[in-house]
């Protein structure tokens, strides 16, 4: 990709459900508090949508992109913590305001102002982004750009999910669903030492499961999950990366006593949980919000170390289109990465 000194390639969305348009814009350049990024890579993930339907109320044109692995390129005034080259991540959480109650009670992930890249400013699908200091995450050395990108959203996702659950190592934790999510989900729930059910549609995914690490595989077409799981022992967690709420309660009536669902498949639709499903046993249905850019860089710390990589296809930035097309067919085995070189 030729980009002059002063102008680089970006992929954006021109306006609310419109096709990608590949543009030549000026390079950013960072304000107070702010970094530039050079983008190496940026994992496509479904909730780009979000940014190309202007869900969330975002500007058009917009560039989406929460996944975002490359380097410092530039500091602004008053940043302190980084340095040009330092290798860093931008994921879901793109900023705070450090001032509403959230913030102050140091729960930042769930700042009543917080950005997400990509729909509060543009994001990782272009060859530079501006991203405030506090959104940045370290990317240890032995992980390469690509297999970081999605660590920073289908990573940190599961991997904050399941070490604030209330599983505990020799659990029984179930997986719901293997696509960008649950493949990640299964391998870090066997590194984590819990016992790891992988539940998805078909016979035909049971052998992947056991490779990404899973003990146990249940066909939900062909069985009962619930039962299935009962026949287990009964999960103490049963984490719900799909996006399909019937899927998710089908766990329901095989979680322990105390035990939780912990949903991070975003989906609009409602769910029916019977209260009778709840009570006898204290079972808590669990939403789970991403995690901040420390927990961004505990995710990718622990991926070094214990060998957990996503399973990625690239593209080059050129075929953004071609890249989200396929992430939105549920095609993509499993992560699509957009490179930028
Ligand atoms: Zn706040
Ligand atoms: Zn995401």
């Amino acid at each position: 990709m030729v980009s002059d000194m002063t102008t680089m390639k970006m992929a954006r969305v021109p306006e609310a459900n419109g096709q990608f348009e590949l543009v030549d814009v000026e390079v950013p350049e960072p304000g107070p508090s702010q970094v530039r990024v050079k983008v190496h890579a940026c994992g496509v993930c479904h909730s780009d949508s979000l940014t190309v339907m202007g869900a969330m109320g975002n500007d058009f044109p917009r560039a989406p992109g929460h996944e975002v692995a490359g380097e410092v390129d530039a500091v602004g005034d008053g940043v302190t913590a980084w340095s040009t080259g330092d290798r860093v991540g931008v994921g879901w959480f793109g900023g705070c305001d450090f001032t509403c109650e959230a913030c102050r009670r140091g729960d930042f992930i769930s700042c009543a102002n917080g950005q997400i890249p990509g729909i509060a400013y543009d994001g990782g699908y272009a060859e530079y982004m501006i991203a405030p200091a506090e959104a940045l995450a370290r990317i240890p050395d032995d992980l390469s750009d690509v297999d970081a990108a999605p660590l920073l959203c289908a990573g940190i996702t599961t991997f904050n999910a399941l070490r604030g659950s209330v599983a505990r190592p020799g659990d029984l934790v179930a997986i719901i669903g293997i696509g960008g999510l649950g493949h990640l989900g299964i391998q870090y729930a066997a590194k984590m030492g819990f016992e790891v059910v992988a539940v998805a549609r078909g016979g035909e995914k049971g052998p992947l499961a056991k490779e990404l690490g899973a003990h146990h595989y249940i066909d939900s077409t062909a069985s009962d999950v619930a039962e299935e799981l009962n026949k287990l022992g009964g999960a103490q967690v049963a984490l719900a990366t799909v996006t399909v709420p019937d899927a998710m309660t089908a766990a329901l009536g095989g979680i322990k006593p105390r035990g939780q669902l912990v949903v991070v498949g975003a989906s609009p639709d409602p769910m029916q949980v019977p209260p009778f499903a709840l009570i006898p046993g204290s079972t808590a249905v669990q939403g789970h919000a991403s995690g901040t850019s420390q927990d961004s860089e505990d995710t990718l710390r622990f991926s070094a170390l214990t060998g957990v990589r996503p399973t990625i296809e690239t593209l080059p930035l050129a075929e953004a289109q071609a890249a989200y097309d396929k992430m939105m067919s549920g095609d993509a085995r499993f992560r699509m990465v957009l490179t930028m070189r």
